[in-house]
Parts: structure tokens; C-alpha cells; sequence
């Protein structure tokens, strides 16, 4: 087989997307330390991560259910219609979002220290 020069061009091309997506994740791979909630694009309250607890989060008539359990955030229940808020799996990592577009909620996992690592043991 002949290897062209195009071929390692786009070999290069995918490795160096390999290692830029390893690096990004790695990076990424940050635990959380509070959940900021954003509604209709301002800033609404940021809860800690490390409490349990259940929250409404309003917006006008609509609201959304918001559930810390164990480090893990998921919305439990919602006035949307398309309810894709509710379905989105838990989140628990820094930069991690539910977005519920209708209601205009952002749920955003967020680090307070850039250089926490995830598996730190306590
Ligand atoms: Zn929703």
C-alpha cells in the first residue's frame, strides 16, 4: 500500500484533534464545586455542590425542580413542554450545564478552584 502525502496530512490532522480533545478533557475533568443558576441570562443563585437539597428555581409562572444529591444535579421536574431539561442526564462536573431552553434556566456546574483535580482523595 502507498501511503500519499495527502493521507498523512489528514493522519496528522486527526491526531493533533486526538491529543487538543484529551488535553480538553483532562482539563475539563474538574469536580464542581457550586451550581450557579442562570435565569433568563442573569445571574439567579449558586448553591454548593456538597449539600444535598431540592430547589425551586422560578422564572415568572413557570418553574423547574432542581435535586443536589451526592455531588450529582439533575432537574427532577419541569413546566417546559419538551421537558428535555428533566431528561438530560445528572451532572457533576465543572462546566457541566442543563439548559431548559422554554423556561430560559441554565443550571452550570462551576470549580472554585481552576486547579482541583477530579479523584483528589479528601
Ligand atoms: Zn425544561
Amino acid at each position: 500500500m502507498k501511503i500519499l502525502k495527502k493521507d498523512i496530512v489528514i493522519i496528522g490532522v486527526i491526531i493533533v484533534i486526538a491529543v487538543c480533545f484529551l488535553i480538553y478533557n483532562s482539563v475539563n475533568d474538574r469536580k464542581g464545586t457550586g451550581v450557579e443558576i442562570t435565569v433568563s441570562g442573569k445571574l439567579y443563585k449558586t448553591f454548593p455542590i456538597d449539600k444535598d437539597g431540592v430547589y425551586e428555581i422560578t422564572n415568572g409562572s413557570e418553574h423547574n425542580t432542581l435535586v443536589i444529591k451526592n455531588g450529582k444535579v439533575n432537574i427532577s421536574e419541569a413546566t417546559c413542554k419538551n421537558q428535555v431539561c428533566v431528561k438530560h442526564k445528572s451532572i457533576s462536573k465543572a462546566n457541566e450545564t442543563i439548559i431548559c431552553v422554554p423556561n430560559k434556566i441554565v443550571v452550570k456546574i462551576v470549580s472554585d478552584s481552576e486547579n482541583e483535580l477530579d479523584g483528589v482523595a479528601k
